[in-house]
């Protein structure tokens, strides 16, 4: 199978000569060939998109969402083959996938509100006889850069916005896991969008710089790690356009004495090995304080060895793959670092295969014992490891959740309330979890995550992606 652009309403083939090759994770058979899209190839894409802004973007809000709610409709009825090609191609379990493509869902549901969300302000009478009012207007072509760890979800937490308020919206999706758009567009060709205000294209670093750089491009909206959202961001917004970059992450857990230790071992379990540790939302670091340290790591490390991981399509699949043999490599070799001579590894997840998938990308779960300067506990891992950590009382717990470049999320299991309320107001995270193992916002709420995790002003998701997508402009007006 070749991997397709959509252009002007329908899939075409890339004329490009250079292409990757499309693997499944679980047993690294060559499932597809993706083109790497040329720069001219790229240009009429974007030149296409802003031929169809000018009708889109006088289309009424009433009529622009309604290819939304038929988008909806759509994906419920292939919710099944949409989940069955992200585990296919990603290799997380059919679960997880189910539960993306929901998330997913929940965004094209909100985006279909946009006759609401896209009001402005207004005041009669600022002066005698004279109004004032904000309307919110779209910004033109805008593109979206995505990862391989959500290929049905992270390009839903913009199209449907971007598309909404009324711009021109081009996806480029991680070359890693290019089918699922392949899907979703296919259900785009259905919807009844007008040709050119939804396209795709496939490539690498090469496709992003091509968009960043054209000068019709208004906005780009990323997701992925940390180095490149920096310098996604800053090549953006060096040529003058808007920029909302989110990056990697290094998520902590702080559990205080008296919590509930099997409900909270259970919750951490789903957050530190869901995904196989690819979430950027994953748990990495879980700190215990006072007496909470040896219960705690007993029932992680039940879990932990308990998990069976295998192939995302089998029914009795608790954890996936990591997406490349490369990552795998990467994932090994930072747990070399660590030395074992002192017990560090408390569950050592290396080396262990899955039967009958001789060449699949496996690490089974593993739990390390781990101080707050070594480099395992403070980079991001990406893959199904977690670091224990033991501080003496929530103040040192607190310290070492901010002493971290990233700020994506953090969370607390306390029965204080007290706690809770410090922890809330003292972290250093967008966002926050008490009593929740994975504090992933919903569609209607921002994806607010801080420092090294985010680059930009206004996240993805519900209000701040109007705010993205339109800019303002103030009429004052006398008759
Ligand atoms: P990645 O940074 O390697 O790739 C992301 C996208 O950037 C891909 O589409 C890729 O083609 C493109 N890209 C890669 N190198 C580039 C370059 N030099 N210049 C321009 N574009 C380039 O990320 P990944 O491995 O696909 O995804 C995993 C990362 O994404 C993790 O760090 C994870 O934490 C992060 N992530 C963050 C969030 C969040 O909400 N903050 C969500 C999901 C994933």
């Amino acid at each position: 199978m070749i991997v397709n652009n959509f252009v002007n309403g329908s899939f075409v083939a890339s004329q490009a000569e250079d292409t990757l090759p499309v693997r499944n994770p679980a047993t690294n058979e060559r499932l597809a060939t993706l083109p790497l899209t040329t720069a001219s190839e790229v240009d009429a894409v974007v030149r296409t998109a802003q031929a169809a802004y000018p009708e889109w973007r006088s289309t009424p809000v009433v009529d622009r969402v309604q290819p939304l709610f038929r988008l909806k409709a759509l994906l419920e009825e292939s919710f099944e083959d949409i989940s069955r090609t992200v585990t296919l191609e990603c290799g997380k379990t059919l679960a997880e996938a189910r539960g993306e493509v929901r998330r997913g869902i929940e965004n094209v549901e909100v985006a279909c509100g946009m006759p609401s969300l896209i009001q402005g302000w207004n005041n009669e009478d600022i002066a005698r006889g004279i109004d004032e009012h904000m309307i919110r207007q779209p910004l033109g072509v805008v593109a979206t850069i995505t990862p391989f760890n959500f290929p049905a979800m992270i390009p839903l937490w913009f199209l449907p916005y971007g598309v909404a308020t009324g711009n021109s919206f081009i996806l480029k999706p991680s070359e890693k896991v290019p089918l699922t758009s392949q899907k979703l567009f296919g259900l785009i060709e259905q919807a009844g969008f007008p040709s050119g205000v939804v396209q795709l294209v496939n490539g690498d670093a090469d496709v992003v710089n091509a968009l960043i750089d054209h000068p019709l491009v208004r906005a780009i909206s990323f997701v992925g790690s940390t180095p490149v959202a920096k310098l996604v961001y800053a090549r953006a917004t060096a040529k003058g356009k808007r920029a909302q970059c989110q990056g990697g992450a290094k998520n902590p857990v702080v559990i205080m004495p008296g919590v509930d230790v099997e409900g909270a071992a259970n919750a951490m379990a789903e957050s530190a090995f869901g995904c196989a540790g690819q979430r950027c939302l994953a748990l990495s670091t879980a700190i215990t304080v006072g007496d909470m340290h040896d219960p705690f790591a007993e029932a992680m490390a039940d879990l932990a060895t308990s998990r069976r991981v295998g192939n995302g399509l089998a029914d009795d699949t608790e954890m996936g793959p990591v997406i490349t043999d490369a990552s795998r490599q990467r994932i090994e070799g930072l747990l070399a670092q660590v030395d074992d001579g002192n017990g560090r590894f408390l569950v050592d997840g290396r080396g262990r295969g899955v039967d009958g998938y001789p060449d699949g990308n496996w690490i089974h779960p593993t739990i390390l014992n781990t101080d707050p300067g070594m480099p395992v506990a403070r980079e991001e891992i990406f893959g199904p490891v977690l670091s224990l950590m033991r501080a003496d009382d929530l103040d040192q717990a607190i310290d070492w959740v901010n002493d971290r470049a990233f700020g994506n999320m953090a969370c607390l299991f306390t029965r204080d309330g007290k706690a809770a309320r410090e922890f809330r107001h003292r972290a250093d995270a967008g966002n926050i979890g008490i009593n929740i193992g994975v504090a992933a916002p919903m569609a209607f709420f921002p994806f607010s995550g801080w420092n090294e995790s985010f680059f930009g002003d206004l996240h993805a998701q519900s209000r701040h992606g109007v705010e993205f997508y339109t800019q303002t402009k103030v009429v004052v007006e006398r008759w």
